[in-house]
């Protein structure tokens, strides 16, 4: 390929929680990577982030030690809670498991991006690089961005995110992604909060078409505050600035401490929720994906960065004696294998608890449905819990 500035083993397109953790993996392993971002800088964006212990274990592997985590993460002692909307009734609890091997927490996302961010050498790191085109031979793939600049790789991880442009390299054509509903998200103060929802436990709140959820983050000094409305098309880019008298104006007539916790914040964004359908395949000769790039789905069991975590170990475990010659389709095989059944279950789990929440046939059949109705649904699916935490991804990546 001709006109090329640098050649690498490995491209990752795409600096967030997903294309940062394999490139810490690769390092570790040895292998040349560079991480290509489109954002002028990595600050600290995003606001709360669950981590379930199968995030945590592969982050621990990762070099980050538990004191580092916990200087910033809030480790949960009620791994869930759920509420009746209206009376704010408790209708389930279930305490933190010790046997799952790791704590459960919440943490900012900025601070979990440092967190990683932390674990991969600065140099091997390249901002302000929106990748715009892909093309790959027998020889390798050529990454073009939109400064001009081309880059090269025996292999390229698509990284960067629901709206990837390295996926146009993988799949025939786009995929259809679903808008679902919108999400107020703010962090307040966590000391003019009332008392009783000043605690280490995540707690969500059930009614008719709406989801509200609170928990502390920042080592307990914030609380972060999120609420699902029912929307039924999104205009605009990405989140937008909203007001907070509109979240609350959702939220009128519900528990009154949920009125309390968004009267006590001063601003709020709201984000379109999407998803899409699981796709064909992941890979394509020189190119695969991770994260929400490879499988985007909703926040309803906070596992969108976990499941960008698993991905990156085991994607980066099997590229570990990446040489020349290696035999990538084996190894994308492999890797799509392992990942791809697990990540589409939790796609359509996600999706599934936001139809029992808002179904599609509320507006014609009924108009409402009891927060306790919607817990009753939710039930059913509560084997996940095990399924989704005892998970011992290590077994996968060294089978
Ligand atoms: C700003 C932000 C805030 C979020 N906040 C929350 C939250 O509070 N709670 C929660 O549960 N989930 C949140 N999410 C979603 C959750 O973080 C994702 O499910 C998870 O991060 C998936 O990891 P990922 O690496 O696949 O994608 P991301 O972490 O989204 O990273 C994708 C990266 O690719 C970059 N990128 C995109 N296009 C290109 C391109 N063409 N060229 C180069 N780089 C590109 C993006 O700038 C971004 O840095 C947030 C995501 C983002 C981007």
């Amino acid at each position: 390929m001709a006109g090329h500035n640098k050649r690498h083993q490995v491209v990752i397109v795409g600096a967030g929680l997903g294309g940062l953790t394999a490139a810490a993996f690769l390092q570790r392993f040895g292998i040349d990577v560079h991480v290509y971002e489109k954002a002028p800088e990595l600050k600290e964006i995003g606001a709360g982030i669950n981590l379930d212990s199968n995030a945590i274990r592969v982050l621990l592997r990762l070099g980050i030690t538990e004191e580092e985590l916990m200087e910033v993460a809030v480790p949960l002692k009620e791994v869930w809670e759920f509420r009746n909307g209206n009376d704010g009734r408790v209708l389930y609890s279930e305490p933190f498991k010790k046997d799952f091997g790791a704590p459960h927490v919440v943490i900012h996302r900025g601070e979990l991006h440092s967190l990683i961010k932390s674990k991969v050498t600065k140099d091997a790191i390249t901002v302000n690089h929106g990748c715009v085109n892909v093309e790959q031979n027998n020889d390798g793939v050529q990454i073009t961005f939109e400064n001009g600049v081309t880059v090269e790789a025996d292999v390229l991880i698509g990284a960067d995110g629901g709206r990837s442009v390295v996926r146009n390299a993988v799949v025939d054509s786009p995929p259809k992604m679903r808008f679902w509903a919108a999400m107020y998200r703010s962090l307040v103060p966590i000391d003019q909060v009332p008392p009783s929802e000043r605690v280490p436990n995540r707690t969500a709140w059930l009614g008719s078409r709406h989801f509200f959820m609170r928990y502390p983050v920042s080592g307990g000094k914030l609380l972060n505050i999120v609420g699902a409305v029912p929307r039924s098309h999104w205009e605009h880019n990405g989140p937008i600035d909203a007001n907070v008298e509109d979240f609350l104006a959702e939220f009128t007539g519900w528990d009154e401490n949920i009125q309390a916790m968004i009267g006590s914040a001063q601003e709020t964004k709201l984000w379109p929720l999407y998803d899409m359908d699981p796709l064909e395949r992941w890979s394509n000769n020189r190119i695969t994906l991770l994260g929400d790039a490879a499988h985007l789905l909703l926040p309803f069991l906070g596992q969108g960065a976990a499941q960008a975590i698993e991905d990156a170990e085991v994607l980066a475990g099997n590229l570990k004696n990446l040489t020349k010659g290696t035999d990538l389709t084996e190894i994308f095989a492999r890797y799509e294998g392992l990942r791809k059944p697990r990540a589409s279950t939790v796609q359509f789990m996600a999706r599934t608890i936001w139809n029992f929440i808002d179904p599609p046939y509320i507006n014609s059949e009924v108009s409402s449905i009891p927060g306790d109705d919607i817990f009753n649904q939710y039930k059913s699916l509560f084997n996940m819990h095990e399924w989704l935490n005892g998970y011992d991804l290590q077994k996968d990546v060294v089978s």
